[in-house]
């Protein structure tokens, strides 16, 4: 989701006639409104659908909430033909509808009681009006809902807060977020997602649900920052999720039948309002993290370095202060030991914690690699596929890709234009040149069968030879050459095991 779509011009949703709006809207989605309607039910879409017509912004999916309860939204369907699947219809109320192989969740109209859990209500009361069910929804934008007749039922202002690019919640931020401390995390989500700002009712309200996040899991957690993380305008999420104190709370993990507490993210908070040397640096550490987050492509990878690549700075050992002059040396290799902490703990796959962390411990020598023409590349590469760093060239590859795209966005990051980035893209193209010409393991030799057969019994130890030789550069990586190379090995081996 990019920017405001300008079908109609986001303004006038709301003016628009009935007619202009149901256009806009999904021809399954609206026939399962039809179906609930004709047999006397009342039938809405809801949510975030509703959200993003009103932006002018194609939805994603279709929910629809209803006045019938499950076992007679089921019945309505079947009997129009269209396949109904239980959804959780007996505890949630969700019935899914299915049309020409797209999901509709139908929800009956529902209240919430929430008590002990820090996310999932205590009880579900299924509801007579549909007010009910939007004042149970997060966000003011998020509670809005259509009706098959093209009517706009907007209870709590959302119209009003979409135009004003604001998020509100429904009723008492602080009340709100206690029921579900997860809203905290989606509104930082949505504050991203959307390019909105937040209200300062829900701002204020925050704090008072942050005991409550320790009761969240991780997996919740994990899955709202993520979302942010790659959204269009994650900066402000993120800046959201820090300077409110959310990112200094606790999550838990239940592994093997305990609980344990697991930081947010608490890291980040001493970037805020750290100062950098001017000269290099527009911004503190902090802007000049989010500024690179966002110049960072919109992968889970590449905003993770982004967001972690810095986060050594100012650290004590770190930062040393002489004068006006400001530094960090060592805030990559610190940083990477903070980013493997951090990752760790939030239980990513070990390939994954490797290569952040690679990419955080390296993005100072890459800018020093790239700016120094006498720096050897090759020497580096070599050293990186002799030392295994990566499991395959293509891995290699792949983790030169990251790192030329972080490094890239540093530079942006630092205030400067999009044709300051064009010396580091041609070095990282070189880069990955000399990684396509140095296998990293034997199966990317390039040999035939009549290698394997020159090496006899001494392959597996012929084979690495070969590959050591290659990525010396000493070998070419073709099937003559090493079929060559392998003839005399067998010849030297046999003399010297004779
Ligand atoms: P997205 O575009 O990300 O799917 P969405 O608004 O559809 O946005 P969902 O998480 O799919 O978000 O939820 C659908 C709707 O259900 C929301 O718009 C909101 O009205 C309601 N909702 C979801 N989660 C919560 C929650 N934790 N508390 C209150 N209302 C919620
Ligand atoms: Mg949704």
């Amino acid at each position: 989701m990019t920017g405001w779509k300008n079908w109609f011009g986001r303004k006038d949703f709301g003016r628009l006639s009935p007619e202009e709006r149901l256009a806009r809207v999904d021809a399954g989605a609206l026939s399962v409104l039809r179906v609930l309607a004709d047999a006397g039910h009342e039938a809405y879409l809801v949510g975030g659908c509703v959200r993003d017509l009103a932006m002018g912004l194609v939805p994603h999916d279709w929910d629809i909430t209803t006045s019938a309860r499950p076992e007679e939204t089921a019945q309505a369907l079947t009997a129009a033909g269209v396949r109904a699947v239980d959804g959780g219809g007996r505890r949630y109320g969700t019935v899914i509808a299915v049309r020409d192989g797209v999901n509709y969740e139908v929800t009956t109209f529902r209240r919430e009681v929430y008590g002990a859990d820090a996310h999932r209500p205590a009880l579900v009361i299924f509801a007579d009006t549909l007010r009910e069910d939007l004042a149970r929804r997060d966000f003011t934008v998020n509670a809005m809902a259509l009706g098959a007749d093209g009517v706009l039922h907007d209870e709590f202002g959302g119209m009003k807060d979409l135009a004003a690019k604001r998020l509100r919640t429904v009723g008492d931020a602080a009340e709100r977020f206690q029921e579900d401390a997860l809203r905290l995390f989606r509104a930082c989500r949505f504050v991203g997602q959307l390019d909105f700002l937040a209200d300062r009712s829900l701002v204020e309200g925050m704090e008072a649900a942050f005991p409550r996040v320790s009761g969240l899991s991780l997996e919740r957690v994990k899955s709202e920052v993520e979302r942010l993380l790659v959204t269009p305008h994650a900066a402000r999420g993120l800046d959201l999720l820090v300077r409110s104190g959310l990112c200094g709370c606790s999550c838990r993990v239940r592994e093997n039948g305990q609980d344990t507490a697991v930081a947010v993210l608490p890291e980040l908070s001493h970037l805020v309002d750290l100062p950098q040397m001017k000269e290099f640096h527009r911004y503190d550490a902090w802007y000049h993290t989010l500024a690179v987050v966002e110049a960072a492509p919109a992968e889970r990878i590449a905003r993770w370095s982004a967001l972690l690549h810095d986060v050594g700075k100012g650290m004590p050992g770190v930062r040393r202060v002489e004068g006006a002059k400001i530094t960090d040396y060592n805030h990559d290799r610190v940083g990477a030991e903070m980013a493997r902490t951090l990752l760790r703990r939030w239980r990513f796959p070990e390939k994954e914690v490797h290569l952040i962390t690679w990419l955080v411990e390296n993005h100072m020598k890459f800018h020093y690699f790239a700016n120094v023409e006498e720096a050897d590349v090759v020497k580096w590469v070599r050293h990186l596929a002799m030392h295994r760093e990566f499991p395959s060239q293509a891995a290699l590859i792949g983790a030169i890709r990251e790192m030329t795209a972080l490094a890239k966005a540093d530079i942006i990051g630092c205030g400067r234009p999009l044709s300051a980035t064009e010396g580091h893209e041609t070095f990282g193209r070189c880069m990955v040149d000399v990684a396509a010409s140095i296998p990293v393991t034997t199966g990317e030799l390039h040999y035939d069968g009549r290698t394997i057969e020159a090496l006899g019994p001494a392959a597996a130890e012929g084979m690495q030879n070969l590959l050591r030789r290659v990525q010396n550069g000493e070998l070419e990586n073709g099937p003559e050459p090493l079929y060559r190379a392998a003839v005399r090995f067998r010849k030297r081996h046999s003399h010297e095991t004779a």
